[in-house]
């Protein structure tokens, strides 16, 4: 074999998916046809949850020093630059170490993940080449790769991760599409930098004055990303006159800018019936596509490969059942696809997007009191930080405890140490009271937490198991060695 996993698609989730397998120490080969990343900023936030895994992946400081860490979300409107509301992410400092966001165009995200790979002994990053096509049978994967005068070359792997886009090759090669609906609006987008003598202006802003919504944020010194909803194709809204009117509208007579880059193009809501087939799997953009509300694309596709990693590790390992642990893949991101993903992006698009600036000033007023409640701020924190959801359908979960499935909270333990900071991206025996688990695991760390939280809903004494992508598989009350051994079987499908 050329390598145990060869991914198609040097994007952020391809190159995330390589360093991901890297730290669970599987070699992986990623075929990328273009020789640079991408120039476009296209995605510019990286949620709570998706910098959590960076740094269970060891990559967050790289990744933070690139970009802008913020804790508070605060639209301010257009015109009269009246804060809006606020979202203070600190508000759930007691489940997350580094409660935040961080601003980073994805074209700098892919660089710095591109030199991560490349320095990295487990990833071998392959640029210039195209996946044509994808066979498999019972004990692996070839995949057909073309460079660019042609040349055909097979490579051989137990895996093959499709992480090619949304046009991928991958997924067209398994026989699968992207189901689901496309938005009756087109979006423009398109980056602006501001003349560096005019003012600076608080961010995000939103023009509440706009018949639909006119939005922009700013994500890099001067630098702003312009979003605004078309209805119809709007022939003339990348010409010269729509771009100075929404630039007008969003900072005011007299400012000038230019324009880096702008598109217009259609927004969808559509995933695919199976995140995979056999030993074929997708993710990220080549499994699911969402409307850039709530900016949740890419961060969703990161999660994918968190999802994925480990169980590609076990799947490698003798022992272990290959099809239950792809299977899960498949229930768990598919069903977070759905339920968490695809509901917040639609939501935040209707509203957005499609109804009028007198209902959205509304609903904001609404909400903007609604925020002044710490349950509040602590349940929008958790919803945009994508610290929430829950696996319910996945072979791996017992689910009958409420924790089950869930991200278990970073809690302070009684050293003062972070929960996942111990844990740091391996599998965990979370050990509650005077809990009886006989010999833990060898690739298990185990965590005493002496007074759980009580949302947990734990009975003492209690083992929770604890996956390395830190979703909790199983909660046993009244532990026995027995009982533990039962569910961490369960939780990394030992055959
Ligand atoms: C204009 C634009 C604006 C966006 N704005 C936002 C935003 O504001 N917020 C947000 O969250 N998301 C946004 N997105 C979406 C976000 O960019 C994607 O969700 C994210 O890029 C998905 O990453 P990916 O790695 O799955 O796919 P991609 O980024 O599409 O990467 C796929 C990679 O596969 C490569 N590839 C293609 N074909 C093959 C092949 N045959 N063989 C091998 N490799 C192949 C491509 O060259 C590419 O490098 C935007 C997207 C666009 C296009």
């Amino acid at each position: 074999m050329d390598a145990p996993v060869v991914i198609a698609g040097g994007g952020p989730v391809g190159l995330s998916l390589a360093l991901a397998l890297a730290r669970y120490g599987v070699r992986s080969i990623v075929v990328e046809p273009l020789e640079e990343p991408v120039r476009e900023s296209r995605a510019l936030v990286v949620w709570t949850r998706t910098l959590e895994i960076f740094r269970d992946w060891g990559i967050y400081d790289a990744m933070v020093e690139a970009g802008t860490f913020g804790t508070r979300l605060e639209p301010h409107e257009a015109k009269t630059n009246a804060r809006l509301l606020t979202v203070d992410f600190t508000s759930v400092i007691d489940v997350v170490e580094r409660p935040g966001y961080l601003l980073v165009p994805q074209n700098v995200t892919e660089t710095v993940l591109r030199r991560l790979v490349r320095e990295h002994p487990a990833c071998d990053l392959r640029t210039g080449l195209s996946v044509t096509a994808v066979s498999q049978d019972a004990g692996g994967v070839r995949v057909l790769v073309r460079d660019s005068a042609g040349v055909e070359t097979e490579l051989t792997a137990a895996f093959a991760a499709g992480c090619d886009g949304a046009h991928g090759a991958v997924r067209h090669a398994v026989g699968l599409t992207l189901e689901g609906a496309t938005y009756p609006v087109h979006v423009v987008l398109s980056d602006e930098i501001l003349a560096p003598d005019g003012p600076d202006f608080d961010t995000p802003r939103i023009a509440l004055s706009s018949p639909t919504l006119l939005a922009a944020i700013k994500y890099a010194d001067r630098s702003w990303r312009i979003l605004a909803p078309q209805d119809g194709e709007a022939p003339d809204a990348l010409g010269d006159d729509a771009r100075a009117a929404r630039v007008r509208a969003l900072f005011g007579e007299g400012v000038r800018s230019t324009t880096v880059w702008q598109s217009r193009f259609q927004i969808h809501r559509r995933h695919v019936p199976s995140f995979g087939v056999g030993r074929v799997v997708l993710a990220g953009d080549a499994a699911h596509l969402n409307s850039p509300a709530g900016g949740q694309g890419m961060n969703s596709g990161i999660q994918d490969a968190a999802n994925l990693a480990w169980k590609i590790a076990y799947a490698l390992r003798p022992g272990y059942d290959v099809a239950r642990l792809l299977e899960s893949y498949d229930a768990e991101r598919r069903e977070m696809v759905t339920d968490s993903v695809e509901r917040m992006t639609n939501t935040l698009t209707t509203v957005g997007l499609r109804t009028s600036s007198r209902f959205k000033a509304r609903i904001i007023a609404i909400y903007s009191r609604f925020l002044r409640s710490r349950g509040m701020q602590r349940k929008a924190s958790r919803t945009l930080g994508m610290l929430g959801g829950r696996y319910t359908k996945s072979p791996l979960i017992d689910s009958h405890h409420p924790m089950a499935g869930r991200r278990i909270d970073d809690v302070v333990l009684d050293d003062g140490t972070r929960l996942n900071r111990k844990r740091a991206g391996n599998a965990a025996l979370v050990v509650a009271g005077e809990a009886s688990y006989g010999n833990a695991p060898a690739d298990a760390v185990v965590i005493a937490v002496t007074a759980p939280p009580k949302r947990w809903q734990v009975r003492l004494p209690a083992v929770i198991v604890v996956r390395p992508d830190g979703c909790v598989a199983a909660v046993v009350e009244k532990p026995t060695p027995e009982r533990v051994a039962k569910a961490w079987s369960q939780a990394f499908a030992l055959a």
